[in-house]
């Protein structure tokens, strides 16, 4: 029998979203609730009350036992601790199912077992959780469909109120860009919007393996990515792999994560194969930033669980693999008013779409201006694997605009005014029967880092397990110092027609040289963003140092997303990160060497020398040429390899020398990753000599194309 699912149905089924509430909540409070969420008003706790014990009810009913306060800590994950909703049990022994208002707005977390960055001392360990009521709670159910529990989406924070999350601050920054934004479309005569919101699209690259071959393969269960592995003689040159059919064990996969994510209420929308063998994408429906970012994370967590139930692995990493593409995550990003308007839609005649230029405009500035700090935002330990390897994208920041709009920037600059837009042409396939349509106004850039895609900016740095959280905050700052700036102009201008004018036409000469519209893995580009000016940063470890500039901190502290402190406290954090990310890969590598490929070596090689006694004795010395050859050639790289790993441990050995922070994390960028890629060189070159069977774990081969 089979059974149809039916997707409006399920929809949201496990969300106590805006439909739920307006059938169990009093109309008096759905109102109060419905106005904290849209205007920002603080909730009275009689209201809350009233709603606890509502989503309770709902909860119970769906099966779930405990409710769970839901944050994202500065691990990049989301962290949850459960409660059950049971009271004590009365003197006759019975419990009663409650939750209160007060538990349903506030948790208490232990803050000093998250990462802190020296914001919290173990000794004065107190964090609280807050309800952020502008996302909605879910339930999640175990695999069974019995067990249950009710997730509330809270932000976190430290006893004196700073920021131990990604969500405080993007909530922060949603209230910076909404008032600049406002302030600016104003000016241009809009009277009827009441806010603006940024919404976010976040695409997802994964991998997926077999669960059984990816256990063996204690490099990617131990750092999420292979940290030996010879190329197959296939890898993904053949382009066969990008939008190809997907295979039924795949397909199966997919259909049960979209499941899954309908019923959380996560428009799951596109689903396609990337480029690298073994690579796919998911993408939902863009949302309101806190929504989209928390939507993110479920898709990531999701992905992962249900990898699971089909006995794969789902592989988060920015570079699981070498050799192959690896895994990013683009933060499409728009900003749209409560009554639909999509603020960086051009129309049809850009070049007369006053508002438009100006924002546009504004943009290009926020980039230019905070180039390093948006790099920064994308800084992760997998992903200086990808940015600045000649992969998508570069580690240098530009835009890419599109032929349209670029050619009404040249006419401002070049003239002070735009006059014409190029039009959309017919698509000629040549082909009659095939029905005509529109083209889009420009083609694509696929190795931009931020490109401007029609009625949004995409945003391709970001690493695949990153949050899109960090991002997403500095684009909401950075654009909204930019319009505070122009609108700070504009207000005080006698003629706005005039002002405004001149305001586009500035800041289009002055930011011209983020816009690149060539190649961005050439190395003429890195030639010629030199000569701009432009940064190019490298790795996370050089990056992390524009967290705490005083122009970042200037910026952060002017529109209250960031203190000082805090800012410190995340430098610090990733330096951390950096480091212990480093040393455990450094580590897996040493006890793989020692303990799997060393010994693999030895029992081919010793295998090999006996086999070359016997056949000598049988035929003569002529019959063992071939042998000898590459008996000689494997004790070589054994030795390579023994070396390697000799010099990795004593340096892996000093780093607990070194002192905390950017020290420590500059050590082991400088002087334990360069001997890591020593040790792999002679080890994958082995893994082409050795007998298949004796070699101790599954190839790339395996890995990548028996999924
Ligand atoms: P691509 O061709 O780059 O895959 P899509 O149109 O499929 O582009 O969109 C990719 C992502 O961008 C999706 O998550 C989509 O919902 C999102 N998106 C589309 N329009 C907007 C917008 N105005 N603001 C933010 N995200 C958007
Ligand atoms: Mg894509």
């Amino acid at each position: 029998m089979s059974e149809f699912m039916n997707v409006a149905e399920i929809f949201g089924e496990n969300v106590f979203n805006d439909a739920v509430m307006q059938e169990r909540l009093p109309k008096d409070i759905y109102k109060e609730l419905k106005r904290t969420i849209q205007e920002g008003k603080e909730l009275q706790r009689s209201t809350a009350d009233v709603v606890a014990e509502k989503m309770k009810e709902w909860a119970i009913e769906k099966g779930a036992t405990h409710y769970s306060h839901w944050f994202q800590p500065l691990t990049g994950a989301t962290a949850e601790k459960h409660d059950a909703f049971i009271s004590t049990p009365t003197e006759e022994g019975k419990v009663l199912m409650e939750f209160s208002g007060k538990a349903l707005i506030k948790g208490e977390s232990d803050a000093s077992s998250f990462p802190s960055g020296g914001l919290r001392a173990t000794f004065e360990a107190r964090g609280y959780t807050a309800w952020d009521p502008t996302s909605p709670a879910f339930i999640k159910k175990d695999a069974t469909g019995t067990g249950a529990i009710l997730y509330i989406p809270t932000a976190f924070c430290s006893y004196t109120g700073e920021a131990l999350d990604q969500k405080t601050p993007l909530l922060r920054s949603m209230e910076a860009i909404d008032k600049q934004a406002m302030r600016l479309i104003r000016l241009f005569g809009n009277t009827s919007s009441q806010k603006v919101t940024p919404s976010v699209g976040a695409e997802q690259e994964y991998f997926l393996v077999d669960r059984d071959k990816y256990l063996k393969r204690k490099d990617l269960v131990f750092t999420g990515r292979t940290l030996f592995g010879a190329m197959p003689p296939k890898g993904q040159e053949l382009d066969d792999h990008y939008f190809g059919a997907i295979r039924e064990r795949i397909a199966l996969f997919m259909k049960d994560v979209n499941e899954e994510l309908w019923k959380l209420g996560v428009s799951a929308k596109t689903q396609h194969n990337e480029a690298a063998p073994a690579q796919h994408e998911l993408a939902p429906i863009y949302a309101q930033c806190n929504v989209a970012v928390d939507h993110n994370q479920l898709i990531m967590e999701t992905l992962k669980q249900v990898a699971y139930r089909h006995n794969l692995q789902c592989v988060l990493h920015e570079k699981p693999f070498a050799g192959v593409n690896g895994s990013g995550k683009h933060n499409n990003w728009s900003l749209t008013t409560d009554d639909g308007i999509n603020l960086l839609d051009p129309g049809k005649t850009p070049h007369q779409n006053i508002q438009f230029l100006l924002i546009l405009t504004c943009v290009l500035k926020a980039v230019d201006k905070h180039a390093e700090l948006l790099r920064e935002s994308a800084a992760d330990v997998g992903n200086d694997h990808r940015l600045g390897a000649n992969e998508a994208p570069p580690a240098i920041i530009s835009v890419y605009l599109g032929a349209q709009l670029e050619d009404v920037l040249t006419q401002l600059i070049n003239t002070g005014s735009a006059t014409s837009s190029i039009k959309r042409e017919k698509l000629d396939t040549g082909v009659r029967a095939l029905p005509d349509f529109a083209k889009d106004a420009t083609d694509r850039n696929r190795t931009a880092p931020l490109a401007f895609t029609g009625n949004k900016f995409e945003f391709r740095m970001v690493g695949s397990r990153d949050s899109v959280a960090a991002s997403t905050i500095v684009l909401n700052t950075i654009v909204a110092d930019a319009f505070s700036e122009a609108c700070d102009v504009l207000e005080s201008a006698d003629n706005f027609e005039l002002a405004v004018h001149d305001l586009i036409k500035k800041y289009a000469a002055e930011h011209e040289r983020i816009v690149f519209s060539g190649n961005g893995y050439s190395q003429e580009w890195v030639e010629e963003a030199e000569r701009r000016g432009l940064p190019n940063i490298k790795t996370m470890v050089e990056a992390i140092p524009h967290l705490v500039t005083d122009k970042t901190v200037n910026l952060f502290e002017k529109f209250g997303v960031f203190t000082r402190a805090e800012l410190e406290s995340r430098a610090e954090i990733n330096y951390e990160t950096y480091a212990k990310a480093i040393n455990i890969e450094a580590r897996a590598m040493i006890d793989i060497a020692s303990k799997h490929i060393i010994p693999a070596v030895i029992k081919y090689i010793t295998s090999l020398a006996t086999s070359i006694n016997q056949v000598k004795e049988a035929c003569g010395a002529v019959c063992v040429d071939v042998q000898n050859e590459l008996l000689a050639e494997s004790s070589e790289l054994l030795s390579d390899t023994r070396d390697a790993l000799k010099l990795l441990t004593e340096r892996v050995d000093r780093a607990a020398e070194m002192p905390h922070g950017r020290e420590k994390a500059e050590y082991f960028l400088r002087e334990v990753v360069p001997v890591m890629n020593d040790l792999r060189t002679p080890v994958d070159k082995l893994e082409m000599i050795v007998n298949k069977e004796m070699w101790p774990m599954p190839s790339y081969g395996d890995l990548l194309f028996e999924v």
